[in-house]
């Protein structure tokens, strides 16, 4: 397999886990892989939802948003991507999606706690939010850079009134980020709603979980259960 065709099927296995997780948001949303040639990002074409994608429908995108290779139309959003490849060099993966968790949450303007295992990438700090531009989409190369300045060195960004974005240095990675994001957003509301969580995990557990609970093993695991599970509806 050559490397392009690795990183076709590292996009194409992660719209199957996004999908499998329940992530998405009809045809919008959207993984990319940086191409180890140095050209720009691998991402799913538009136009399509998550459990539709195969390799005949990821483009490579340059670093100025044209389509380098195949044969489908890119998302106007490709800029997420593009702007926080050239921030953050540690990052090959990117994930950015409308789960609607995402933005119930972020409208609440309330700090996110480690309240299961879910919450142990984001908390200790505290992560970020998207405040300098408005909800609209990131289509601009000037507002990719106001993502990628928002979301500094951390695992995920909420973008509210939006979604959320999350990185990794690898496609399990980035994707298991936005799903644990997606599950804690959910279980905070939850418990919210239920008057208010009295009970997380405090800087020192939270800390030691990262390794414990989320090291890059389990995080294998979890993306490799998520592309069975896709492969297999
Ligand atoms: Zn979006």
């Amino acid at each position: 397999m050559t490397t392009s065709h690795r990183q076709i099927e590292d996009v194409v296995a992660a719209c199957s886990a996004l999908a499998a997780a329940g992530l998405a948001d009809m045809i919008w949303g959207h993984p990319s892989v940086r191409d180890s040639g140095g050209r720009g990002v691998w991402m799913k074409a538009s136009g399509h939802g998550f459990e539709e994608v195969d390799s005949d429908r990821v483009v490579l995108v340059s670093w100025t948003g044209e389509v380098l290779e195949g044969s489908g139309r890119r998302h106007l959003e490709h800029p997420i991507h593009t702007q926080i490849y050239r921030a953050r060099p540690d990052v090959n993966a990117v994930v950015h999606t409308h789960a609607p968790a995402f933005a119930a949450f972020a409208s609440l303007d309330v700090p996110l706690h480690p309240l299961s295992h879910d919450g142990v990438p984001f908390t200790y700090p505290q992560i970020p939010r998207l405040t300098t531009v408005g909800g609209s989409l990131i289509s601009t190369a000037a507002l990719g850079d106001a993502t990628a300045t928002a979301l500094g060195d951390a695992n995920g960004l909420l973008l509210p009134s939006h979604g959320a974005v999350t990185v990794g240095p690898d496609v399990a990675t980035a994707v298991m980020y936005s799903v644990l994001l997606e599950r804690a957003c959910r279980i905070e509301l939850t418990a919210l709603a239920a008057g208010g969580p009295k009970i997380w995990s405090d800087e020192q557990e939270t800390v030691h979980k990262r390794s414990e609970v989320w090291n890059n093993s389990q995080l294998e695991a979890g993306f490799g259960y998520l592309t069975r599970s896709g492969a297999a509806r």
